[in-house]
C-alpha cells in the first residue's frame, strides 16, 4: 500500500493527481489503481482544495458511516419520528436510491456526492441485487452501502407525502422570517429530483429551499438526472464549487474517476477485452450507438449518419473498391486502427466490420472492428448485463476518440470519464428523416442536465440561466438542457 505514497510521477498518476486515497487494499479492487494506466492523461489538473475536501469527506464518512455509534444514534433518532435539533445532530446523511439505467445512475450519484460534499452529509447508497458488487467501495476504512435494515428505501415518487415539495404544499415545512423553517421537522425529507417532462420540480434549486432542506439530518433522494449542474445555480454553494473546480467543465470527470471503480468481475471483462483486442492497435476509436425504442432511428439512416460523421472528420478512412492494398505490400509500419463498437444492437458492428474486413483502405491503414457484446435490449434488472454495460463504458473511456449518440447518459459517462470531447451524433430531424449535420463536437466533456430546474421561486432570475452564468451552455443534443463548460 505504502509504495503509492511515494511522490514519483508514476505514483501521482496511479492516484489520479491525488484524487484517490492510497489507503486501499489493491487486490480487493483491481480497477482502482489500474484504470489510470489505460486513460489518456487528464486535461484538467486536480485542485489541491478538491483533494483536501475529499480527504475531509472520507474522514467524516468514517466517523458517521454504518457500524459507528454515531450512525446508530442517527438511526434511532430517525425512528423516533422527529428530526434532531441542530445541537444534537452529529452526523447528517443523504440516502441515494437507484432509478433507470447505469448511465443515469452514475450521473445522479455523482451529483448526490457533490451535494453531500457541499452540505457535509454522508452518502449512503442503496445497493440493489442487480448491481451487487458492480462498484468497489470508494471511501477507505468504511462503507457507502446503506445497511439492509434501513427503513425508508422503497415506494417514493413525486406524490409521496415525505417529498419536500409536498411538505411545502401541506404546511409540514415552511420558510420563516430568518429564511429557516418554523416548528419541529419530520424525521427525514424525500428529495424528488426525477425529471418530469424534461424539467425538475419547482422548489428544488432555490436558495430558501436549500436552507430548509439543510435542517433535515436525513434526506432520501431519488434522481435520474445530472443535477450537479443545478448546484451551480445556487449562490450559497458557488464559493466552494469555485475552489473545488477551477475548471467547471471537469466536475464529472474528476468526481466520476474518484467515485467509480468497477468491481473485479466487471474489471475482468474490461482487462480481457482491452488486452485481447485493443491494446495492440496504434489508435482506438470508440463508437457508441444507442437506439432507444421510443425514438427508434432506422438502421440504414443511422448507419449512413455514422459513416458521414467518421469520414467527414477523418475518424475512419475511405475504403477502396478492392481488397488489394493500394500502395503495394503491407509494411510492418502499417497503422492499425481498432474500432470498438458499443451497442445493444449487432447490425452496426456487422456492417462496419464487413466493410473493413473485405476492402482495403485508401490510406493503407488496417481497420479492425470489434464489439464486446450485443444484448439486444436493456436489462437493468440483470447483474451480468450491468457488468457488461459498465465494462463497455470503461472500454469506451480508454479510446483515443469517441463517437457517441446524443441524448445517451451511457455515452456521457464514457466520454466524461475519459476527459474527451466526443463527436456526438446529432439527433435525427424526423421530418426530413435525416440529421443535417452528422455530428457535432460539444464544447466540454461534461454530461448534459436534460431537465433543468424551474427557477420561478427566485422570480428575478427566472430567465435563461445561460444568459447569466458564464460557465453554462445549452447542450448540443438536448436544446433546453444545461451543461458546465
Ligand atoms: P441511456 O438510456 O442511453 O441514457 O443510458 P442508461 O445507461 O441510463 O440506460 C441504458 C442501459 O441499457 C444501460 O445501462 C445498459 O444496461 C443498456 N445499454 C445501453 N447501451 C448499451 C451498450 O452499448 N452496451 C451494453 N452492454 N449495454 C447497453
Amino acid at each position: 500500500l505504502h509504495r503509492f505514497k511515494v511522490s514519483s510521477p508514476a505514483a501521482a498518476d496511479r492516484l489520479l493527481g491525488g484524487l484517490l486515497s492510497p489507503e486501499f487494499d489493491q487486490a480487493a479492487c483491481l480497477s482502482r489503481y489500474e484504470a489510470s494506466r489505460r486513460w489518456k492523461a487528464s486535461p484538467f489538473p486536480v485542485s489541491p482544495y478538491l483533494v483536501e475536501r475529499l480527504r475531509r469527506y472520507e474522514a467524516n464518512h468514517r466517523r458517521c458511516g454504518p457500524g459507528t455509534a454515531r450512525y446508530r444514534d442517527a438511526v434511532a433518532q430517525l425512528r423516533s419520528g422527529r428530526n434532531a435539533d441542530d445541537d444534537h445532530a452529529k452526523c447528517r446523511y443523504v440516502v441515494w436510491l437507484p432509478i433507470q439505467g447505469l448511465g443515469n445512475r452514475m450521473l445522479s450519484l455523482v451529483s448526490t456526492f457533490l451535494y453531500a460534499l457541499l452540505t457535509d452529509r454522508v452518502v449512503l447508497v442503496h445497493e440493489t441485487p442487480e448491481v451487487e458488487g458492480l462498484f468497489c467501495e470508494p471511501f477507505p476504512g468504511t462503507s457507502w452501502l446503506l445497511p439492509p435494515d434501513f427503513p425508508y428505501k422503497d415506494g417514493f415518487s413525486a406524490g409521496s407525502n415525505e417529498s419536500y415539495v409536498n411538505m411545502l404544499k401541506n404546511g409540514s415545512v415552511r420558510y420563516d422570517d430568518d429564511g429557516g423553517c418554523g416548528g419541529a421537522l419530520p424525521p427525514y425529507v424525500y428529495f424528488h429530483l426525477e425529471q418530469i417532462h424534461l424539467r425538475l420540480q419547482n422548489h428544488t434549486f432555490c436558495e430558501e429551499d436549500h436552507q430548509v432542506l439543510d435542517r433535515f439530518n436525513w434526506m432520501v433522494l431519488r434522481s435520474d438526472s445530472y443535477f450537479a449542474v443545478a448546484l451551480f445555480l445556487m449562490p450559497a454553494y458557488r464559493a466552494e464549487l469555485d475552489r473545488m473546480f477551477p475548471a467547471k467543465g471537469s466536475v464529472f470527470h474528476h468526481l466520476g474517476r474518484y467515485l467509480f471503480h468497477p468491481g473485479n468481475r466487471a474489471w475482468g471483462i474490461v482487462e480481457k477485452f482491452y488486452d485481447g483486442y485493443l491494446a495492440g492497435a496504434d489508435e482506438r476509436l470508440g463508437l457508441q450507438v444507442r437506439i432507444v425504442p421510443q425514438m427508434a432511428v432506422p438502421f440504414e439512416i443511422m448507419y449512413e449518419q455514422i459513416l458521414r460523421c467518421t469520414l467527414e472528420h477523418g475518424l475512419l478512412p475511405q475504403v477502396t473498391s478492392t481488397s488489394e492494398p493500394g500502395g503495394g505490400a503491407r509494411s510492418p509500419s502499417t497503422k492499425v486502427k481498432a474500432v470498438l463498437v458499443v451497442s445493444l444492437k449487432r447490425e452496426y458492428y456487422d456492417k462496419l466490420h464487413g466493410v473493413y474486413y473485405t476492402n482495403a483502405t485508401a490510406t493503407g491503414e488496417v481497420v479492425a472492428v470489434y464489439q464486446p457484446s450485443h444484448d439486444e435490449d436493456q436489462h437493468t434488472e440483470a447483474r451480468a448485463h450491468n457488468e457488461r454495460a459498465l465494462a463497455e463504458i470503461y472500454l469506451l473511456s480508454f479510446c483515443d476518440a469517441v463517437v457517441t449518440t446524443g441524448w445517451s447518459t451511457f455515452g456521457y459517462v464514457a466520454h466524461a470519464l475519459a476527459g474527451l470531447r466526443p463527436w456526438q451524433l446529432t439527433p435525427l430531424d424526423w421530418g426530413k428523416m435525416r440529421a443535417d449535420v452528422a455530428c457535432a463536437r460539444p464544447a466540454s466533456v461534461e454530461p448534459c442536465l436534460h431537465s433543468p430546474p424551474s427557477l420561478v421561486c427566485r422570480a428575478r432570475q427566472d430567465l435563461d440561466p445561460v444568459a447569466h452564468v458564464p460557465f453554462l451552455r445549452h447542450c448540443e443534443d438536448v436544446r433546453a438542457g444545461l451543461k458546465l463548460f
